[in-house]
């Protein structure tokens, strides 16, 4: 990754992911540009200090490997954020699928409920329009008994 592969344990290293802004022993980071033959003109990050002191191990970054780690963090967190949004909406539905089988069972306990009363009403109806019927019948039948009996 860093051309920096000459690390020491008595200089701690900072994690440098990404773009840098500070480098381990508290300097800003500047961008220099490379003048070696195999890396002419290439940019790169290091505090100021690291010109003088060449054997200390400070920060240095290739500008374009920083950038692409950039990218390379940003598409994780993209990833992240979408794996977070598919499980918030697999529990939104999870719910709403639970919710629908609730309110369904109620309703039909309603429905039920409703249905039977409509039953019973209407075979109360129905019974006190039997009796009304039956009266009326014997009413009549008893009429047309003393009728018979006068004409004959
Ligand atoms: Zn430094």
């Amino acid at each position: 990754m860093t051309s920096s592969s000459t690390s020491s344990a008595r200089f701690p290293r900072i994690s440098n992911h990404g773009v840098p802004t500070r480098c381990w022993c508290g300097k800003g980071i500047t961008t220099f540009g490379s003048s070696t033959a195999e890396n002419r003109y290439r940019q790169f990050y290091r505090c100021q200090i690291a010109r003088d002191r060449q054997t200390e191990n400070h920060l240095f970054k290739w500008i374009d490997e920083a950038l692409i780690d950039e990218i390379r963090m940003a598409d994780a967190k993209h990833e992240r954020v979408a794996q977070k949004i598919t499980k918030f909406e697999e529990r939104v539905m999870e719910k709403v699928k639970s919710e629908i089988v609730r309110v369904e069972a109620e309703i039909s306990e309603k429905l039920k409920e409703k249905v039977n009363l409509e039953i019973a009403r209407v075979s109360q109806e129905m019974k006190q329009k039997l009796k009304i019927a039956t009266v009326a019948m014997v009413v009549v039948g008893a009429i047309v008994g003393i009728w018979i009996s006068l004409t004959v």
